[in-house]
């Protein structure tokens, strides 16, 4: 059962001139948003293809009907965004020796990764060193690195974290930052190692070595290196069986390297083994771009403070064909996000009375590519991220009827928890926990982004639960969902999909949205 807007009212201070206009938003707008932007047309919306400059034509233009002001470069409503895409070949190649024995290996069977120096080749060598997790977390009194100086060094490493010793160690079954393979690289870069080779096995990394091969066989787009900048001359994995072959060479064994690892008093392990790469690479700059429009505040004392409301447009783009289709249309991931940010910018700009501070909509490129478009906007910010009150984020949400809860996972460690948690009680929204923790799904969107800047930032998720199905609807279709359609040709716009589930989605921010701009 749901709350109807008059009893909104009757609970709201704002008082009801903001209801009347905040309950426009409309489910249908949302899916004729999601029907265009996942039409066959916008040929799946590619960064670097055709259509992915279609949908961000389209959504500036919807930004500019709304009324909503241009905030990207030059009063336009986009903000450049230099990527390099690379595509590692697999003509690149590892050998390591040590004590006269040697092992070459070879890439996808042995191994995969990237030259982060974005050059087209590159050979270099250095002596390997073993670190564990890679991970240095004062707050949970976990050092790997123990001070060793591994600069020049090449980084073998688990991804994931060490087991869980109780509820509050790295924050229990919960994915910490620090297991994401992204921090391993980030810290071996902060030390100043020349290369980090992460060692896959499937329960460390939670999906198998397919899936790593696969996600590094094909072009992935990264910011663009500034002059002078340092990166890895390789970030890569490796997998269980190449690692102990490489392992070997020094008397090791990986399985015992792990053992070692998962304990405290863990120290770096000079291996003694000479790691020589050679690496080949297609390189390609593509100009992608973020779209971006202000709706400003009412109160020139707060107006420069900002709600920023974030989606995705990219998906895939044209891909490898599965069953004839080569379109990957990406309907629910993520047209539907930018469906609701769409909306949301036309009813924010529609407001007779504007809240106090500003909202910027902002719909960025590349987030399948690894959230490059909002780190780029995080290193780029179009208001100061100073200034920045929080992003909410929004990324595949379900059109399966209508919502009787929501998944805001990492909403709960921002300052505005309690506002979240009456507002999802005025709309009479249970908030449901993530129910995989252990898969990190809060460092997958860009909300993230945000979040890793130190901006209070989250995504208003999928539901669980919808009204008049049974119990655990919603979990069912996101597992068929992910099983089926996710990042397939198939995901695509359904006639007879419900979009009640967006319209709440969409309130849900904008009320939000709408209490902290005015706080
Ligand atoms: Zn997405």
């Amino acid at each position: 059962m749901s709350i109807t807007y008059k009893s909104i009212g009757l609970v709201m201070i704002a008082g009801a001139l903001l209801l009347a206009e905040d309950s426009s938003l409309s489910a249908e707008r949302i899916r004729a948003h999601t029907r265009f932007l996942a039409s066959d047309l916008l040929e799946g919306r590619g960064v670097g293809q055709r259509g992915g400059d279609l949908a961000t034509e389209y959504i500036a233009t919807q930004f500019a009907l709304a009324g909503a002001k241009p905030a990207g470069d030059g009063q336009t409503f986009f903000q450049k965004v230099p990527l390099i895409g690379l595509d590692a070949q697999p003509a690149s190649q590892l050998s390591a020796s040590s004590a006269g024995m040697n092992v070459d290996f070879r890439w996808g069977d042995d191994f995969v990764g990237a030259d982060l120096t974005q050059r087209p080749s590159g050979n270099f060598e250095g002596g390997v060193v073993f670190v564990g997790h890679g991970i240095t977390a004062p707050e949970y009194r976990w050092d790997d690195y123990k001070g060793v100086d591994v600069s020049g060094k090449i980084l073998l490493m688990f991804t994931n974290e060490p087991p869980s010793q109780d509820a509050t160690f790295f924050d229990g079954p919960a994915l910490t930052y620090y297991g994401r393979w992204t921090y391993k690289y980030e810290e071996g870069l902060r030390r100043g190692a020349r290369a980090v080779i992460l060692i896959h096995t499937t329960p460390t990394a939670g999906y198998g070595w397919d899936v790593v091969r696969s996600s590094w066989s094909r072009e992935t787009p990264y910011v663009k290196l500034e002059p002078g900048a340092k990166a890895l001359s390789l970030a890569g994995w490796m997998t269980h069986d190449a690692a102990q072959r490489l392992v070997a060479l020094a008397g090791r064994n990986v399985d015992d390297l792990l053992d070692a690892a998962e304990k405290p008093g863990f120290r770096p392990v000079d291996l003694n083994i000479l790691l020589r790469a050679a690496m080949v690479q297609k390189v390609r700059q593509i100009d992608s771009r973020n779209v971006a429009a202000l709706v400003p505040g009412s109160d020139p004392k707060v107006s420069g403070q900002t709600v920023v409301f974030s989606a995705h447009w990219d998906h895939l783009g044209i891909g490898t064909p599965v069953n004839g289709d080569a379109i990957y249309n990406g309907a629910i991931d993520n047209a539907t996000g930018c469906a609701i940010l769409m909306e949301l910018a036309r009813a924010w700009a529609a407001l007779r009375q504007k809240p106090r501070r500003s909202a910027l909509f902002l719909s960025v490129t590349a987030e399948e590519g690894g959230l490059k478009g909002s780190e780029y906007y995080a290193a780029h910010p179009l208001v100061p991220l100073e200034k920045t009150v929080i992003d909410l984020n929004y990324d595949a949400i379900y059109p399966f009827g209508r919502a009787k809860d929501v998944v805001i996972t990492g909403a709960g460690k921002t300052p505005f928890w309690p506002l979240v948690q009456q507002i999802a009680a005025r709309l009479n929204l249970a908030i449901s926990p993530d129910s995989q923790p252990g898969q990190g799904y809060y460092f997958r969107s860009d909300h993230f982004s945000f979040a890793h800047v130190g901006i209070p930032a989250f995504s208003i998720g999928h539901a669980t639960e919808f009204a008049g199905k049974p119990a655990g609807y919603g979990q069912t279709m996101w597992q068929e969902y992910n099983a089926r359609h996710y990042h397939q040709p198939s995901d695509e716009f359904q006639p007879d999909w419900n979009f009640t589930a967006l319209q709440q989605a969409a309130q849900f921010g904008f009320l939000l949205g709408q209490e902290i701009a005015n706080r």
